[in-house]
């Protein structure tokens, strides 16, 4: 099969997949250890959907009010509702402040406090005093910070010299007979031309799935590439049933409004006017957890308390800040809300409703980035060549929520220690053992297949009807029906791609080749989605399951893993959740109640 195209050889020490702030970060590291490092971006570098997030990155730098890693650490298992891992998370929080400071000297331009340290907001489910009060957190750029960090991680990763190459899009891994990753296969969108790069360490950095769904506040680039890729080479996914729904997004177009516009004194109302986070959340207010604000909103338009003339949605109030404050500290919302909701924010609510933000599960890896092949017996085994970090990845630090401002630090946190992690590993230049003979075949068959499809269905049909069929079955609220409806139609959507047309024949700039196999990947994405979320009977974190209101740590304190086979069926399993940590200097934190 692959002799139908040309194939051009790359040798690389390490293939970073993705050049996110994931991806760039791991790129850099990789690099700066002497690593020949090879990034692939299907977008230019800082097109990247890190470039819009907006609120800030989670340390305890506490130049605002006291605060410890100590702190965020129980904020962080609290939100991800027990399912993060607390190995993982231990790692993360500690780690959070010399990230934050390393990319201060980088360059990253933070707004300053008085004191003309980096200035620090509060944000939703950051309290001090483990869980007391909320406290000063979220390390900002202005609304801005994504694009600050992004631009910053390109540039320094310039003045070391990374090879980049862009608008290449990876196909899917080569994976040996024993499950070693040896690489990829990738199509150049400029010149039509196919390659393949191999590598002692491939990493996945690929980003987040929110196209599966029909309202989302992610790039339309957002499509889950890199979980296709391991669905295929016969990894599972772990945790795809926990999505979480930003409460804020904007009403009809889906933009996000940050969560910093509540950190700044923002605050929801109702039809009557009512302030009602103080009736769900008494202490954290408008500043609870994500999946706690969104389901409070969703019941209040439920029982006909929304506003607008349908009276679906929210208002969310920025006026009393006043125009100076909102210009200083929330300048792109507050041109967003101009211009997608045709709102003068320092004058009259934004209309708002809880809209699909970010994907706490992936790829599921341990705290060095390198992705996991479980077994019942070693359910944290290691897959050879192979790492994931980033929102395609599940570490696990968000487990069944993430909080605000934990992604960016995620990122950053994970890039460096999968960098860290390969310089441990290989040597620079150590001698590649030759490829298999057909190790292009699969990638190179699937693709022609596709290229070549003359089915009577549109990929833009079978996307709409799958985003429609998650955004209605498996939402903000789930019920044992509505599940069940949507793995029956998610099921019969991906069989449809057998159907699938595609008109474009050529291998330059073909969008309608590029969003085919992009559909494939979120097909995977979704059917793991809501496989997974049938078969967990109880509520966690983003899971809100109307049949089981209760959260079951004794059945359910554990990870959900789907595999997906060329047939596209789907069998589940299970590992347990980390129940412990890295050092001694924390203990392990008992599950309880959760409230804010
Ligand atoms: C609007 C918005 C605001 C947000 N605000 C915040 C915030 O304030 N704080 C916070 O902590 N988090 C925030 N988040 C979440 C956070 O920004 C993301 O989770 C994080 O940036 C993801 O980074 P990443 O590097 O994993 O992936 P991305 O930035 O999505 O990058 C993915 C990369 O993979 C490449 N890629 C994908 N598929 C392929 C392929 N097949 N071949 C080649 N390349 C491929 C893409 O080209 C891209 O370079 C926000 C998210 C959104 C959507």
């Amino acid at each position: 099969m692959s002799a139908a195209y040309d194939i051009t050889d790359h040798t690389y020490d390490v293939l970073v997949i993705g050049a996110g702030g994931a991806g760039l970060r791991a790129t850099l590291g990789m690099t700066g250890a002497g690593l020949k490092t090879a990034c692939l971006t299907k977008v230019f570098p800082t097109r990247s959907h890190t470039v819009a997030a907006q609120g800030g990155i989670g340390a305890s730098l506490g130049n605002m009010a006291e605060d410890s890693w100590q702190w965020h650490m129980y904020d962080t298992v609290k939100g991800s509702d027990w399912l993060g891992d607390q190995d993982a998370i231990e790692y993360m929080c500690r780690e959070a402040v010399p990230a934050v400071h390393e990319l201060e000297n980088f360059g990253v331009p933070f707004s300053r406090n008085e004191e003309g340290k980096i200035y620090q907001r509060p944000f939703g489910g950051h309290m001090r005093d483990f869980g007391a009060a909320p406290v000063e957190r979220a390390c900002a750029a202005a609304d801005r910070t994504g694009h600050a960090i992004l631009h910053t991680l390109y540039q320094q990763c310039l003045k070391h010299d990374a090879e980049f190459f862009v608008e290449f899009i990876v196909i899917d891994l080569i994976m040996d007979a024993d499950g070693t990753c040896r690489g990829a296969i990738a199509w150049n969108l400029d010149d039509g031309s196919i390659h393949r790069f191999q590598a002692h360490t491939t990493v996945l950095a690929t980003g987040g799935y929110g196209r599966a769904y029909f309202s989302c506040t992610s790039a339309h680039t957002c499509t889950g590439d890199g979980n296709g890729m391991a669905a295929r080479a016969g990894l599972p996914l772990q945790d795809h049933e926990f999505v979480q729904f930003h409460p804020t997004g904007i009403f009809g177009s889906g933009c996000l409004i940050t969560e910093g516009a509540r950190g700044e004194g923002g605050y929801l109302t109702n039809s009557a006017g009512e302030r009602f986070m103080e009736r769900y959340a008494p202490t954290a207010k408008d500043l609870a957890s994500r999946d706690v604000v969104s389901r409070a909103m969703t019941i209040e338009i439920r029982e006909g308390r929304g506003v607008g003339a349908d009276e679906d949605h929210i208002h969310l109030h920025l006026e009393h800040l006043g125009r100076d404050l909102l210009l200083e500290r929330l300048p792109g919302i507050t041109e967003t809300a101009k211009i997608f909701a045709g709102v003068d924010a320092s004058r009259e609510p934004i209309p708002v409703l809880p809209t699909v933000h970010y994907n706490m599960g992936g790829i599921p890896t341990n705290h060095h980035g390198e992705v996991l092949r479980p077994t019942e017996s070693e359910p944290d085994a290691v897959s050879p060549g192979l790492m994931a970090i980033g929102e395609c990845a599940s570490a696990s630090v968000h487990g069944a929520n993430r909080l605000g401002t934990n992604s960016l630090l995620d990122i950053v946190v994970f890039g460096r220690a999968a960098a860290i992690r390969a310089s441990e590993l290989i040597k620079p230049g150590a001698a590649h053992k030759p490829l298999p003979a057909d190790s292009a075949d699969q990638a190179l068959g699937r693709f022609d297949k596709l290229r070549h499809a003359e089915g009577q269905l549109a990929t833009a049909e079978i996307r709409l009807e799958l985003q429609r069929a998650m955004q209605r079955d498996a939402a903000v609220f789930r019920t044992q029906s509505s599940l069940e409806e949507g793995r029956r139609k998610v099921d019969d959507i991906a069989q449809a791609i057998s159907q699938v047309k595609v008109s474009d024949r050529s291998m330059v700039w073909n969008s309608d080749l590029v969003e085919t196999l992009e559909l494939e990947n979120l097909l995977a994405c979704a059917q793991a989605t809501v496989h997974s979320a049938v078969a967990r009977e109880e509520s966690r974190g983003a899971h809100a399951h109307e049949d089981f209101p209760d959260r079951d740590d004794e059945t359910w304190m554990k990870h959900s893993l789907a595999w997906i086979d060329d047939k596209g069926k789907v069998t589940l399993g299970y590992r347990p959740v980390h129940t412990w940590t890295l050092t001694d200097e924390v203990d392990y934190i008992e599950p309880k109640e959760r409230v804010y």
